[in-house]
């Protein structure tokens, strides 16, 4: 997830210079479509891309492992927020002591209400 992160901020930097320069070279009205698509072609679309690899990837710890029903466990990120480690089907941070099901937030949502 960092990786995306890291790439979309490395691709945002180098796409801002070269967009101020091609500012001076070309006509106001195409200048801003080709920012628009540009941006969405160089930014946002490959981080799009390598966010579903990611998941499909990490495809088998989302659904099948004892995290993937434990309230500590950010699927997006797939990592655990206790721990703030990221597990994989072989290695679990907390080894399954510090698991606490999805369904408790519910109800310490009532309990606080
Ligand atoms: S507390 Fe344990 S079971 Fe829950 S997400 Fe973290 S490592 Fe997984």
């Amino acid at each position: 997830m960092g990786g995306i992160i890291f790439w979309g901020i490395i691709r945002t930097a180098i796409l801002i210079p070269v967009l101020w320069i091609l500012y001076g070279m070309t006509e106001y009205r195409y200048w801003w479509w080709l920012g628009i698509f540009s941006v969405y072609g160089i930014i946002i679309h490959p981080a799009m891309i390598q966010y579903r690899m990611f998941l499909k990837e990490n495809d088998e710890v989302i659904n099948n492992t004892l995290c993937s029903s434990c309230k500590n466990f950010d699927k997006t990120a797939v990592i655990c927020l206790k721990y703030d480690k990221h597990p994989t089907l072989d290695n679990l941070p907390c080894e399954g002591m510090d698991w606490e099901p999805v369904e408790l937030k519910n109800e310490e949502k009532e309990i606080h209400s």
